[in-house]
């Protein structure tokens, strides 16, 4: 697993790459941000490093569910069929504002169907799998790692924010420029420092949801936003 978190309030960041047996990666990418000088620690180095910081290891057929089994197999089957299409293993990302005007994202994968070993995606990297900075916003990624990492993709999108491009032109802008330059899919998620935020994608569907002002905002394909009051 890979996963990375970054503070918009002054772009302190951790990661971790190639981690097995932990439960939370992201939890173990904010130990790296709070308790190192470094940004990403990979492979053993953070197996060693979560040990000290008192992570317990989870052994992994217990993070293997039967339902993300069958998932596992299915994604097997379309990647078969379809092998340009971006293969959904379970990343989840978050954005989040704070009371305090400070913005924050956190990304995690399981990385994607039929990868090499020692294939490491765009997740644990600050500026394609996700970029804080109060200044502008926050963004989580998913989608083709390669391509995300090769336009940068959450820091391309927070660029065009900065250039005064709206949160929904934003995303859409550098979606559609990873397509047509790498013919890569994916899926943003964004945030500003005044509560606004989208939610976009390029590949087959992206599952999403939204909490403001009282209200849940939940979509999966294009066109079927739900909103309920929150609990
Ligand atoms: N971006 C992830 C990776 O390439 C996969 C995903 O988002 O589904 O590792």
């Amino acid at each position: 697993m890979d996963a990375s978190i970054m503070s918009g309030k002054d772009l302190s960041s951790g990661a971790v790459s190639a981690v097995r047996c932990i439960a939370n990666p992201v939890r173990l990418a904010r130990l790296v941000m709070e308790k190192t000088p470094h940004c990403l620690l990979t492979g053993l180095g953070a197996g060693e490093f979560a040990a000290a910081m008192g992570v317990p290891a989870v052994p992994g057929e217990q993070l293997v569910t039967e339902r993300r089994r069958k998932h596992l197999e299915r994604e097997k089957q379309k990647e078969a069929q379809n092998p340009d299409q971006p293969k959904d293993l379970g990343t989840v990302g978050a954005v989040a504002l704070d009371s305090g005007g400070d913005v924050a994202y956190a990304t995690s994968t399981g990385g994607i169907v039929n990868k090499m070993v020692g294939r490491v995606g765009d997740t644990p990297c600050v500026g394609s799998g996700g970029y804080a900075d109060n200044a502008i916003g926050a963004v989580s990624t998913t989608g083709h790692g390669e391509s995300i990492l090769k336009v940068n993709l959450a820091r391309l999108a927070l660029f065009h924010v900065e250039r005064g491009k709206t949160l929904d032109e934003a995303a859409a802008v550098s979606l559609g420029y990873m397509k047509s330059k790498l013919q890569g899919l994916g899926g943003v998620i964004l945030l500003n420092t005044a509560g606004d935020w989208a939610a976009q994608w390029t590949s087959e569907s992206m599952a999403w949801a939204a909490a403001k002002d009282g209200k849940l905002h939940v979509g999966v394909n294009l066109g079927d936003t739900r909103v309920t009051d929150l609990p």
